[in-house]
């Protein structure tokens, strides 16, 4: 895995804790344990305070995946760049290649992912803007997403959510046309 730009571990870290949080048909707190334990967190220390800010941090990083601009993106981050205190360093864990991390192995869970997902997602729109950052559109879903697709066409969170919205509107239409 890449580990800056659009492609970085923590602007797809950023994609999981939000729609742990935000997807109706999850459980929240097994939700956001997946996410952590997916990307390399021990779950032993993460405690309910740790899940209970994450909750909190992720409507935040929802702002920014539902910012009206680059500008926009840019000071809501500030805003979250400034609640966390970065402490960056290189490691090559895991022999994934050099790479950043943001905070101290020894720091909170809570703390780390705020970092990583705060600086992944703050590298992301100083370097491409925020055109493949997006909310799903479908009905009634909040789930965000991040467009790695070449042609950068995509709309929704997930096939499901794209699948409903077509099946919606080819009954739409064809209500329409029975209607006639
Ligand atoms: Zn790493
Ligand atoms: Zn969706």
């Amino acid at each position: 895995m890449d580990t800056s730009g659009y492609r970085s571990d923590g602007v797809s870290l950023a994609v999981a804790v939000v729609n742990a949080v935000f997807d109706p048909e999850v459980d929240d707190g097994e939700a956001i344990d997946d996410a952590l334990r997916r990307y390399g967190f021990a779950l032993t220390r993460v405690t309910n305070r740790d899940r209970a800010g994450l909750r909190l941090w992720a409507s935040h990083l929802h702002e920014v995946f539902a910012a009206e601009g680059a500008d926009d993106a840019g000071r809501i981050l500030n805003q979250l760049l400034d609640a966390i205190t970065a402490h960056p360093y290189i490691t090559d864990h895991d022999g994934r290649g050099l790479h950043l991390h943001y905070a101290p192995p020894e720091a909170s869970t809570l703390h780390r992912v705020q970092a990583s997902t705060a600086m992944g997602l703050a590298n992301l729109v100083c370097d491409y803007g925020i055109s493949r950052l997006g909310v799903c559109r479908a009905a009634g879903c909040e789930c965000v997403y991040v467009d790695v697709s070449r042609n950068a066409q995509r709309r929704f969170c997930s096939e499901a959510c794209a699948n409903r919205t077509n099946v919606a509107a080819f009954r739409a239409r064809a209500r329409a046309a029975t209607s006639n």
